[in-house]
């Protein structure tokens, strides 16, 4: 079926405009090879857009973000903004982003490619075991959305953020995190500090109250402490990880290292509607920025997300999955990939990584 559909795209900073150009192109390549017609709107937020409206997310972009019928996110910030106050900066704009379009669940997923297996730094050992795992962090609560003070108090500066959940809003998370694992390998780890913090009691609390309704499922418990060591240790035991906002932020970079390189991973951002946030995990490396080095695949395979999980289009995205993989089996490396023992590697920039996965497309 035809499908006519418009997707906000908000290019951001950095490598962002770089690296949503070529997943644009692959868009574009599945919709002409299945049939469809996708608009896009492109909205201003991070650091051009403080540069051009002197506010990270202008309220009007918001709104054309809300009119669509999902996002595409490159990545924001830079050192360019880093002295502006807590509330200008960049990063404000993304957490305003999430909260106004109430994507509460952020979804990562963490598989090593076969082709890259040597890119992982964990012993050959450990990846032959598996890596194949899904993070669901908690988005629009806790510490980042608590209240953020600081004061002069008897002479020394200090300064304090709060952390605060509703049983709600854990159960609401709890509820993602049950039903992926139900569509996986039935393995649900929850990830809190309930030795310490009283946020991580009623966390785990909930989670175990919702256990009785999935009693498919597999529930354990793991203080985030052990859950960064087990990661590395044996990242086999985990199928879905479910955890809080700081937590799934600090764990998700931990894992994605796991796999290779922090390029390759895409991210889907989900509340109660189809309209969904989708953004590789990486930020706007400002190193890599304007130099054509950048690795667009996270970009891309957000894109297969955004068809898969906002427009239903299965068959579209495995076919851009596929292209990537095929791209990856004909030795084609990002900068970030590339290992110049392995045989039959050749390094590419990011545009000619982009067009080949398009011809992949193209060829079917
Ligand atoms: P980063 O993810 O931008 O970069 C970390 C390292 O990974 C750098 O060496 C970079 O070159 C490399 N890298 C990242 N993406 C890559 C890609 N696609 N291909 C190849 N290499 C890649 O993290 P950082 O340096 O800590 O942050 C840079 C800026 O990005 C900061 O302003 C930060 O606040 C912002 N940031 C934004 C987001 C977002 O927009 N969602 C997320 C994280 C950080």
């Amino acid at each position: 079926m035809t499908m006519e559909k418009t997707i906000a795209v908000i290019r951001g900073d950095g490598i962002g405009p770089e690296i949503i150009e070529q997943a644009l192109r692959a868009l574009d390549a599945a919709a002409a090879r299945y049939g469809h017609r996708f608009h896009y709107v492109d909205a201003d937020m991070g650091g051009c857009a403080i540069d051009r409206w002197g506010d990270p997310l202008p309220q009007a972009e918001l709104d054309k973000c809300l009119g669509s019928d999902s996002v595409l996110l490159g990545a924001v910030g830079g050192p360019k903004w880093n002295g502006l106050p807590g509330d200008k900066r960049p990063e404000k704009g993304l957490l305003r982003l999430r909260a106004g379009l109430g994507v509460y669940s952020n979804n990562r997923p963490a598989r090593i490619w076969p082709q890259l297996a040597a890119a992982s730094p964990l012993k050959q050992e450990i990846v032959d075991r598996g890596i194949d795992f899904l993070i669901v962090r908690e988005l629009i609560g806790g510490v980042y959305f608590g209240t953020h003070t600081t004061a002069v108090e008897n002479g020394q500066r200090r300064a304090a953020d709060i952390m605060s959940y509703t049983e709600q809003e854990i159960r609401r998370i709890g509820r993602i995190g049950f039903e992926t694992a139900r569509k996986r390998r039935g393995k649900l780890c929850s990830v809190e500090k309930s030795n310490v913090l009283d946020c991580s009691r009623l966390w785990k609390a909930v989670l175990h109250e919702l256990a009785a309704e999935y009693p498919d499922v597999e529930l354990s418990d793991m203080l985030v402490d052990n859950c960064a060591m087990q990661l590395v240790r044996d990242p086999s035991q985990f199928d879905v990880i479910v955890t809080e906002n700081l937590f799934g932020d600090i764990l998700s970079d931990e894992a994605s290292m796991l796999t290779g390189s922090i390029g390759m991973i895409p991210s889907s951002s989900l509340g109660d509607t189809s309209r969904g946030l989708y953004e590789p995990i990486h930020g706007s490396a400002p190193d890599l920025a304007g130099t054509d080095q950048a690795n667009p695949i996270g970009t891309i395979l957000s894109a297969a997300m955004l068809l898969r999980y906002s427009f239903g289009l299965t068959a579209e995205a495995d076919a851009m999955e596929r292209a990537v993989s095929q791209v990856l089996d004909q030795g084609l490396r990002t900068g970030d990939i590339y290992d110049e023992a392995a045989p039959g590697c050749r390094k590419v920039g990011c545009r000619e990584m982009g067009a080949a996965i398009v011809r992949q497309m193209q060829a079917g």
